[in-house]
């Protein structure tokens, strides 16, 4: 018995998840109630896997913001501009300041 082994990679298809946020009126005094996101909902269009897999990228990997996008884009299936890597970008380097603070104070 001989074994070949061939590696594949799985089709990738990014999980979107669509907040519907419904404001609704009241009947008898019209006043209007309006929806708020669920509480684990990320305020952007980006949760946070997809900003982590963004930060390595553009950090740690040293890809440019065109590369960055068009990998995010065309293999991953994110879309995400230039602009929106570099504002995406910005997100992730304030989010990581104050934990990069503290971990610099042990090194
Ligand atoms: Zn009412």
């Amino acid at each position: 018995m001989k074994n070949h082994y061939v590696d594949e990679l799985p089709p990738i298809r990014p999980h979107v998840t669509d907040h519907q946020c419904l404001d609704v009126a009241c009947a008898r005094c019209g006043l209007v109630t309006e929806a708020t996101l669920p509480d684990p909902a990320p305020s952007g269009a980006y949760a946070p896997s997809v900003q982590a897999m963004l930060g390595l990228r553009r950090g740690e990997l040293r890809q440019s913001v065109r590369q960055t996008s068009a990998v995010m884009t065309e293999v991953l299936h994110v879309p995400l501009s230039t602009g929106m890597v570099a504002k995406t970008q910005e997100r992730v380097c304030r989010a990581l300041a104050r934990p990069h603070h503290e971990a610099r104070a042990y090194v």
